[in-house]
């Protein structure tokens, strides 16, 4: 690990960096990982938009779950990692970060310019007339809504979902749209089955062709989403490393594989880097 520690210092050390980030970054701020060590345990799966929008039932369960789980998503706080991350942006290493994340811990710690390809779970967006409502407002309205609407939960998922049995959901009372009244409102955030806007992914292509490497923090690339990205930059023969627990499946594209908890690996590669950039 330490030759693969000193190639990926290096690499940052040259600058032009694009980091890429996924779910591993924020395990160690409390937030679980779908598909990564702690991710094993999952027992639903991630709701789909075609769910979401064509089934009432699921729709109730969905914002059940998303109301209970939004307020340990909203008291959870950046770790060592993501404030590594924003050292390097502040050094100047960084250019930009892609993350796959929708927890807004990265800019909580400091970082821009961050690209959130999956959206913001602290924003709600009316799906009839685009209207963007803050997820503060929302929660204070289903609060309204359901006075007595009390369940416990201690583990939430990364889309800020969590288990909760049926017989809890069954007298939730979703909130419809504060300004057209009518329309349906979902999280800001690209479920599965959707599609990330085309620009948003034009900007993030951008990014990684401007790249001198990118960097790969936490995520398994398990989704083209976020893999894609990794794909393009090695057919323009720009450097990619990968930083996270267990393999993925970029590996075969990456120049740098470091098997290591972030909370441990990007703190002393900030120092690493910083230290060789003052010499
Ligand atoms: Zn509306």
């Amino acid at each position: 690990m330490t030759d693969s520690l000193d190639a990926l210092t290096s690499l940052l050390a040259g600058g032009r960096v694009v980091v890429l980030s996924g779910a591993g970054l924020s395990t160690e701020s409390g937030i679980p990982d779908y598909r990564g060590p702690s991710g094993v345990a999952r027992r639903h799966t991630p709701m789909t938009f075609q769910a979401f929008t064509g089934d009432a039932l699921a729709r109730r369960r969905y914002w059940a779950r998303s109301h209970l789980g939004w307020r340990l998503i909203a008291r959870a706080t950046p770790n060592d990692g993501h404030r590594a991350v924003a050292r390097l942006q502040h050094a100047g290493l960084v250019d930009a970060v892609i993350t796959q994340n929708v927890d807004g811990l990265h800019g909580a710690a400091g970082s821009a310019p961050v690209v959130e390809l999956h959206g913001r779970l602290d924003e709600v967006t009316c799906l009839d007339c685009g209207n963007l409502t803050s997820r503060e407002e929302v929660d204070r309205r289903l609060r309204e809504a359901n006075p007595d609407f009390v369940a416990q939960v201690d583990a939430v998922n990364p889309d800020g979902d969590v288990d909760l049995p049926d017989e809890q959901v069954a007298g939730f009372r979703p909130v419809d749209c504060g300004i057209c009244q009518t329309g349906m409102l979902k999280p800001d955030v690209v479920f599965f089955g959707e599609t990330v806007p085309p620009q948003r992914v034009a900007r993030c292509f951008d990014l990684v062709e401007r790249a001198r490497a990118l960097v790969v923090l936490g995520s398994s690339l398990t989704v083209m989403s976020g893999r894609r990205f990794v794909i393009r930059a090695a057919k323009n023969g720009i450097p990619v490393a990968i930083v996270n627990q267990g393999p993925t499946r970029g590996d075969g594209y990456a120049t740098v594989c470091v098997d290591a908890p972030l909370g441990v690996v990007l703190p002393v590669l900030a120092e690493r880097v910083a230290a060789g950039a003052s010499v």
